[in-house]
């Protein structure tokens, strides 16, 4: 066999142990372990390599003296990246990171990496986002990703369980629709056989129907909006955390999302330990309930300030920022929006200002917004005049109007952008990194 470093198959060789198994116990035994080299030293006489496997790394220290020449000589070839197992010796060793080191006494190269990549593997801050967008699966093994996914999965889990917990079911609706949901950001046309169709902006209307036979539903799943802006917190595929509830109003869904999110930073504090200590912070202590304010009280303390702006309009988180105090850091809920400016399902609050403003809510991260809900209008004649003072085309909904025929119940909701959360939970300030492989107006690979 030759000296050169070459592709093997992993044929009957298994991993013995993770990387985070080995320690001072197994002092002189033999393990395999397998996973991909992530840096490397080399002084002449001695090399180290640290292997990184999917629970951390583990140092493999070679002297030229105690190792074969071959097996030496492959080692010094080896480049970081490539994926291999080594055979080796546990051996105490003080300066290694994890107490213990392993003497090699044979190796199996699976893939040689034939490249360097261009950004450092433990480095926080990197180069370019849209660099490391473009080899994002080598990207991902960066120790600050892994944080950051390892947390969107407790967030996932923590989510499920508390609806789970709470008496909702999981639900499914379809992704190709046949007609509009949400104002403001635009559908994605797809061809649907021989017709026009869209990708889904929301659940909204499947999830509201679907409280006629379940009551309490959630969905997590893509939503999709033809986001014409480049910001640092639009996708144009997110994942959303959408629940949908009957007989509660606005007020009990706020309840229910802040004990939610609650949960999930309990959750997070708990598995996530090593990561949060990874991305150097603490998350914060939240105290129940958020705070609550009014849409009007904000556009009048803006106002105040000085800031040009006018009942009825959005609040931009640049606006946000202006605000006169510095209240609106953490978690806190906008509440009784108007009407104007919410979808047509959202229900106006009838006391004691007639409709002007709505039963709706945003959660808010400091001038981020993570969620929207409101309680739904659950009559079919005041929805139709909602839709037609929008100016939406009443025929296209038919097929969701038929069932207001059959008692719709009295029901709210809402809708999280799971990557928006996230981003709030992590401190990243892009969207981006909060998804495995984002999707935005310059971006549909990989
Ligand atoms: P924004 O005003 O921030 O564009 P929105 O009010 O249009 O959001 P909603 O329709 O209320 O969004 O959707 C519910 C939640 O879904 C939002 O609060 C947000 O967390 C998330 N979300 C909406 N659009 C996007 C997007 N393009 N990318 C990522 N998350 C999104
Ligand atoms: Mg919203």
């Amino acid at each position: 066999m030759s000296d050169l470093l070459h592709e093997e198959e992993i044929g009957q060789w298994r991993r013995t142990h993770y990387s985070s198994e080995i320690n001072s116990s197994l002092e002189d035994r033999e393990v395999i372990i397998m996973g991909w080299v992530s840096s490397k030293r080399d002084h002449g006489n001695i090399q180290f390599i640290i292997i990184r496997d999917r629970y951390g790394d583990i140092q493999v220290m070679a002297k030229k003296s105690e190792c074969s020449k071959r097996l030496f000589g492959q080692l010094q070839q080896i480049k970081e990246h490539t994926s291999l197992a080594i055979r080796g010796t546990v051996r105490p060793q003080e300066k290694a990171p994890s107490g213990v080191e392993i003497i090699p006494l044979e190796l199996k190269a699976f893939s040689i990496a034939r490249k360097a990549a261009p950004f450092m593997m433990q480095s926080k801050t990197s180069i370019g986002i849209d660099t490391r967008l473009d080899l994002r699966a080598i990207d991902l093994r960066r120790n600050i990703l892994q944080s950051i996914f390892h947390i969107r999965y407790t967030v996932l889990n923590a989510s499920r369980e508390f609806l789970a917990r709470q008496g909702f079911i999981e639900v499914n609706t379809p992704k190709m629709i046949a007609t509009a949901t949400e104002g403001g950001a635009a559908l994605f046309p797809i061809f649907y056989y021989d017709r026009e169709a869209f990708l889904a902006q929301s659940p909204q209307l499947y999830k509201e129907q679907l409280t006629m036979a379940f009551e309490s539903v959630f969905e997590i799943g893509p939503i999709f909006r033809a986001e014409p802006s480049r910001t640092n917190r639009h996708l144009s595929e997110a994942i959303s955390i959408d629940i949908e509830k009957a007989f509660v109003d606005y007020n009990d869904v706020m309840s229910l999302l802040e004990r939610m999110i609650l949960h999930v930073l309990d959750s997070v504090k708990e598995k996530n330990k090593n990561d949060l200590a990874y991305l150097e912070f603490q998350l914060p202590n939240i105290e129940l309930p958020f705070a609550r304010y009014s849409y009007s009280d904000l556009i009048e303390q803006l106002q105040g300030g000085g800031e040009r702006i006018r009942w009825g309009d959005d609040l931009s988180p640049q606006a946000m920022k202006n605000l006169p105090d510095d209240r609106m850091n953490g978690f806190y809920f906008i509440t009784d929006w108007p009407t104007s400016i919410k979808p047509f399902y959202v229900k106006p609050k009838f006391v004691p200002e007639s409709g002007r403003v709505s039963e709706s809510f945003d959660l808010m991260y400091g001038p981020l917004e993570i969620s929207s809900g409101s309680t739904r209008v659950n009559r079919k004649d005041e929805l139709l005049e909602r839709m037609k003072k929008q100016g939406l085309n009443t025929q296209a909904f038919d097929y969701h109007l038929k069932v207001f025929d059959y008692g719709v119940p009295p029901h709210a909701g809402f809708g999280v952008g799971l990557e928006r959360l996230i981003m709030a939970i992590t401190k990243i300030d892009n969207i981006r990194d909060a998804s495995l492989y984002p999707r935005d107006i310059d971006r549909l690979s990989p």
